[in-house]
Formats: C-alpha cells, structure tokens, sequence
C-alpha cells in the first residue's frame, strides 16, 4: 500500500553475494519495509535476510560520532558495553578523530597494514587498497576473501585463468545436471537454492555432496553424505570412472585443455572400489555418478565453504575444475563453474585489487608494467613488487613485532578469525588500531580510534555479484548522526597521511577503476544508475555475458589445464581426546559475526540463542536432552552452547554457526592454512563434545 510510505528507494540487499535486487520503503526517515524487484539475480525473491534483515541500521548501537581512546581506559580488548562505552572512550570531532587516526599510521611504512571488508561497495575497496599501496609502499592488505573462496580463486587463476564464475547461478535453467558440493544454499544463498529447486522440478539431476546432509538433500537425484575432509578422494575416484569408462569429452579436451595425459595418469590409482572406505561413499553411487554427470549434454558445478576451507581448499577445486573439463561442461549454456560467493560484495573487492598479490583485476603486484600502469593514474611513485601478507600472516606479523598499526574497515578479526584468541593477542598488542565500523564490534574493544561508518542501505557505489553482475546501490536515508560513508572518511584519512586525493563522490573512483581494469569495459557508472551489467559487456547496449570462455580460456595458448590433486589429510585428526569433527558456517537468520543480524529485530527475535547442532544418538550417548548444553573443547579453547538435534549431521560431527560471541566458534578453529590461497581449515578440527 503506497500510503505506506514516503518514497522508495531501490538497491540492493546487504548480505550475501546472490545480489537480490530490493526496494526500500522509507517513512519518517526510517526504512519501513523491504521487498524483492525484478533483478536479474532474483526476480522479485528475497530470503528472510533481505526482508526482515535491514532495521540494524536503526538501532539503538549505531555509532554517530567519532570516538577516541580515553587515557585512562580500562586494557585494551575488553567487552566494551556499547550502552555505556564511556569508560573506554571519549566523543570527538571528526577533524580530532582522522588526525589522531592518521598520526598512528604516517610515515610507518611497512609496520602498518589493512583489512578491508567485502560488506563496503567497489569504490571503497579500490580506495582501500589504493590507500595501503599509495601510502605506505607495500601491499599488506586483505580481506575476507581470505576466510571464504582464496582457494577456489587460487585454482580458478591457475587452471581456468580467471578468479569469477563461468556462468551464473540461473544458468542452471539450461542444464540437465548439476553437482552442489560443500554449500548449504538453502541456508546460506536461498534465493539462489529456488533456482536449483525449480531446476529438480523440470527434471534435472542434482547432485549433492556434503559431510552435513544439507537443505538441497530433499531435492537430490544423489545425495552423497562423505566424510569430512575425503572431498580430493571422492572426486579423484568420481573421475577414474569417467576415464574407466571412457566418458571423457575427448574433442573438448583437445581442442580447449593441457595437462590431459598428467591427470589421466594420476587417477588410475583411484579406484572407486579403493576410495569407498576413506570417502564412506559406496562405489557403485560414485560410478553413478560419474556417469550421469559425464554424459549429461550440459552439467555445472557449484561449490561453497565446504570446499574452500581446507588445507587442501586449492586441490578440491582443482578437482572440480578437472572434472568439469574432461566433461566438456564449462563455455556453453547450462554448463560452468561457480564457487557460490559468501558476502554482498567479496567478489566486488576481490576484482578490485582488496588482496595482497593483485592489483584490480588480479593483476600480479609483481609485474613491473601492471604497477606502472597503476602508478601512471595514480600520479605517483612505484611500490613493493612483493606480494604482501594475508590476514592470518598479518596476525603472526603482528605477534613478531613486524606490524605495529592497522587500519580495519568493516572486518571483525576478532571474531572471524581462527584460533580467534591469537588474533585478539594480535590486536591488544598494537601500538594504534583504527576501526571504522558501524557498531563498536569485538574488534573496536581494541581501538584507538573508532570512525563511524554508514551500512550498505545508507551509501551511494556499485557492488558486484557472484555472477559478475555489476548493480548500484543507492542511500535509502543518511547515515546517522555525525557517521559518514566509508569512502569520504578514506579520502579523508589519505589526506591526512599525505595523499593528494580529491574525489568528491563515487563516480570518479568509478571512472579511474575503469582505466585499467578490463571488467568494466563498456560498463560506465551513468549505465549501472539504470540497468545491472554483468561483465564482461562487450558493446554499450550489451548486458553482459552469462557464460564465458566458449571459445578460449584467458591462459596460455587459450587452454585451461587439468592440475592433479593428491589426497592431503586434514591437519588436526581425532584421537582418544578430542574424537569428533567440528565444522563451522553460517545458519540463516545470522550473518557472519553476528554484528548486523543479531541486532535486527526479527532475525535475533527467531534465532536468538546460540546453538549447535549434533545428532540425537550422538546425543543421547552424552546424556543431554536437545536443547540442553555442551562443551566443546578443541586443543585451542572451549565453549559452551545450546545442542539442536539435527539427524543431517554425522554423528561424529558438530557444526556450530561463527555468529555467537558468547559462545565464539573461532575459539575452537584451527588456524593451519592451505599453502596456496592461504585459507584456514574452518571445516575441520579434533573436538571433544561433553555435557556442560
Ligand atoms: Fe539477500 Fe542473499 Fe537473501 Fe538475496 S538470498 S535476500 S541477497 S541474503
């Protein structure tokens, strides 16, 4: 009802990288409800997340005006209560609040280093990092790509030569097979999950794969429960018997592939009758399969988390990537690879340059032309050729003494991280920590100076989906009180420090972006005020195109290559004293740390507790009714936290969600990475489970 409400403003939902394209109802200054519009990426859906999600931005927490560490404040990093956070810091004028911020980090080089967030638009992730590179010398900044796909787009980079999908989600439309492994959409991405759904609807095969028997199980042909960590097995064997039987796609692997001969090789010793016990998959289901997905006429591949977080996350999508190729099923409709993106606008940040070995469109830091090409715009002198350090790798540098200041945009380290006490000890012991947050998260407790920022649905900048889709966000209401948006307090900041920036809106950053990333030809911000593009758009009038790579792959030669995966153990495994697994992942209702949705009404009203989910023998073997409270403790830490029964858990499992600061699953995580893409192993730690 148009009485409803004032005016409305169109944008897109904050949270995660489906991109549903929204209108916001605004009334009195307040959004007043959330619906779905006709986006590409979500034809008027919305998960409970995008409707209900939004009213964090009203509340009571916000930060409106720019605090400073009071002198006489308790230590650094405990809870500071935001209802009275008087005791730990002191109101000041944005010119106090950026010179003191700026004092911190000026003329320190390489001892400083930043993490920027997927949660802020394209712009300002370009800036970010523009701002560590420009000001400081080096590339020391990251962000949460990190934690959640740095391995699919390692082995993406390296074998196919792009880090994006090749088709998006709803290219499923097209397909007659699909395999989703180590992704929960349903919880995780649902507005994508109603595409898989209708797809199983109209007859196509899904194939599900995951240690958890997720939502999507329901609407499988196959739904393969393996064991956790046994994803390089299951798929190694899945594809001996696509070579067994001679089902490989030999023309496309000729005409488009390198490397065929090495892979073929290496999984002759993956005998699906040899694998079944380590993968816990019968033999006959894996060569199932292997057929249906070998000669479907177009099959995708979608993976998540499950997949990533690994210390072999690099080899898991070297298998996806292989089995897609010797299939024949990337570059055509209804065929592609899709690592599904977790936040809004990982993907957005990736691209542009959010990641210590790539400078916007990944490219490498280490190539003297590509840094000159960036110097050149950016007027000024040249930079490290070194890749610089990854989240996890600033921590340690932190503890060595090597990093002494940080600037943090958006990220809650002291939540996200692994071994989450390690990364706190990292952040008491700076000398200065700039926080620009909306909320005085966990990591704000260790400020120096907390600059507040706006949420997506109070800024103007373009975010970019998991199908490359380009969209534009734009400002329901102003940020609150004296809070600004996050690109006017970087080029407030840089200023500071002795940058000669002078943008004066997103536009411009928008405008340099394009000279030297080749993603945003023909995509221009006048364009994206009324349409969404996904790139690459090869003409002006060209929405973009879906599917790539149907003629050439951006590698050598125009080849992709098979890269073989050997079978790497998970690097904490049970024993006598912690027996079982523990995985960890977002539920539906909360969002990461927890710091937006914990505060929107509806969400925190329907989940309000924190909780994992254990089977109910597992269960009643501890003597603990659902519902009851458990103790799980790893070689890191422990929690206590209300156990769910939930019988689509293994029983020598325990999954709990990262979004409870009471009772924190990254105390528990451990923090070995994946040598490539750098990521921790979030889905996979020893864990002893008791009744509390
Ligand atoms: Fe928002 Fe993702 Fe839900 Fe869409 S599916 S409404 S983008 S959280």
């Amino acid at each position: 009802d148009s009485k409803d409400y004032d005016h409305e403003v169109k944008s897109v939902c904050a949270f995660c990288g489906v991109g549903c394209q929204i209108s916001m109802k605004v009334k009195d200054g307040k959004i007043k409800y959330v619906e779905g519009i006709n986006g590409p990426a979500n034809e008027g859906r919305l998960c409970v997340k995008g409707r209900f999600g939004y009213d964090y931005i009203h509340h009571q927490h916000r930060l409106t005006k720019p605090l400073i560490r009071r002198e006489d404040a308790p230590a650094k990093g405990l809870n500071v209560n935001p209802d009275n956070w008087q005791d730990f810091f002191r109101e000041a004028s944005w010119d106090e609040a950026l010179d003191v911020a700026a004092g911190g980090l000026k003329g320190r080089g390489r001892e400083v280093a930043g993490f920027g967030s997927a949660k802020c638009t394209n712009e300002e992730a370009y800036l970010f990092q523009k701002f560590i590179r420009q000001g400081f010398g080096h590339n020391n900044v990251d962000h949460c790509t990190r934690l959640c796909h740095a391995s699919s787009v390692a082995a993406l980079i390296e074998n196919v030569g792009s880090g994006a999908v090749t088709a998006g989600f709803n290219d499923i439309k097209d397909a007659d097979v699909a395999i989703v492994i180590g992704a929960n959409p349903v919880e995780n991405h649902p507005v994508a999950a109603t595409y898989f759904k209708q797809f199983t609807k109209r007859g196509g095969k899904l194939i599900v794969m995951d240690p958890r028997g997720v939502g999507l199980r329901r609407f499988a042909t196959h739904m393969l429960q393996f064991k956790p960590g046994a994803d390089v097995s299951m798929l190694n064997a899945i594809m001996h018997v696509i070579v067994e039987e001679g089902l490989y796609d030999q023309q496309y692997i000729e005409a488009f592939t390198e490397n065929w001969e090495a892979e073929k090789e290496h999984l002759a010793q993956f005998a699906p009758e040899k694998m079944e016990e380590l993968c816990g998959i019968p033999a006959e289901t894996l060569r199932a399969v292997a057929r249906d997905f070998a000669t479907a006429k177009a099959g995708m591949i979608f993976w998540g988390m499950g997949i990533s977080q690994h210390i072999h996350g690099t080899d898991n999508s070297r298998c996806l990537i292989s089995l897609a190729l010797m299939c024949g099923h990337v570059g055509r409709p209804g065929t592609g690879l899709h690592p599904l993106r977790g936040q809004n606008n990982v993907q957005g940040a990736s691209d542009a340059g959010l990641i210590p070995m790539f400078l916007p469109d990944y490219q490498s830091v280490t190539d003297d032309g590509v840094r000159s090409a960036f110097t050149d715009v950016w007027e000024t002198g040249d930079f490290s050729n070194e890749k610089g350090l990854t989240v996890t790798e600033i921590m340690d540098a932190v503890h060595d003494g090597a990093i002494k200041a940080m600037y943090v945009l958006g990220e809650n380290p002291a939540m996200s991280d692994p071994d989450v006490e390690h990364a706190r000890d990292a952040l008491a012991k700076l000398d200065h920590l700039v926080v620009q947050d909306i909320f005085i998260t966990e990591t704000a407790n260790y400020a120096d100076v907390i600059l507040p920022a706006s949420a997506l649905y109070e800024k103007s900048g373009t975010v970019s989906n998991t199908n490359r889709t380009v969209q534009m966000l734009r400002p329901a209401v102003p940020p609150p009180g004296e809070a600004r948006e996050d690109w006017w307090i970087e080029v407030e900041l840089a200023k500071r420090c002795g940058l000669p920036w002078t943008y004066t809106h997103p536009s411009e950053v928008f405008a340099e972006m394009a000279v030297n990333m080749r993603s945003l030809d023909n995509i221009t911000w006048e364009r994206l005020e009324n349409e969404a593009v996904t790139y690459p758009s090869l003409s002006p009038e060209d929405p973009g195109q879906s599917v790539v790579f149907g003629d050439a792959f951006p590698r050598p030669e125009g080849r992709a290559r098979f890269t073989p995966a050997s079978v790497i153990p998970p690097d904490d495994l049970p024993d006598a004293d912690f027996p079982m697994v523990l995985t960890t992942g977002r539920q539906l209702e909360h969002w990461h740390t927890g710091s937006m949705t914990r505060r929107a009404t509806v969400l925190d009203a329907v989940e309000p507790e924190a909780n994992c989910s254990l089977h109910p023998s597992t269960l009643r073997q501890l003597g603990v009714e659902p519902g009851g409270m458990v103790r799980i403790t790893t070689k890191r830490g422990s929690i206590e936290i209300m156990a769910r029964a939930d019988r689509a858990i293994a029983p020598d499992m325990v999954f709990v969600p990262f979004a409870y600061v009471e009772a924190a699953a990254n105390i528990l995580t451990n923090p070995a990475v994946d040598p490539y893409g750098k990521i921790p192993e979030f889905k996979y730690s020893a864990v002893r489970v008791e009744a509390a």
